[in-house]
């Protein structure tokens, strides 16, 4: 860390530690309850984690403790079902314009 040059922020996912442009990985916050959602926007408030946008990396997120190192909280956190379902709908991730 702290060898970063140039402009482009560089964002590690959580699940496979690839290092990535922040527009390659999806933004992830917990919402009040707790559960997992995407933020797209970027302005969701809190501490905020990211994964690849493909399936193996989000499918992974909910093994190990990935999802409570990523926002330190105690457990058990779990994905948002409507985030889940689009991820097993299918096809690759798509990425809504921003
Ligand atoms: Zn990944």
């Amino acid at each position: 860390m702290g060898r970063n040059k140039g402009h482009t922020p560089v964002r590690t996912c959580i699940s496979c530690g690839a290092k990535r442009g922040r527009k390659e990985l999806v933004r992830l916050v917990l919402d009040p309850r707790g559960l997992v959602v995407r933020d797209d926007s970027g302005k969701g408030r809190g501490r905020g984690a990211y994964v690849c946008l493909n399936k193996p990396c989000i499918g992974k997120l909910e093994t190990g403790d990935r999802l409570k190192r990523a926002f330190r909280k105690e457990g058990p956190l779990s994905l948002h079902p409507e985030f889940r379902e689009e991820m097993s709908g299918g096809g690759d991730y798509k990425k809504v314009k921003s």
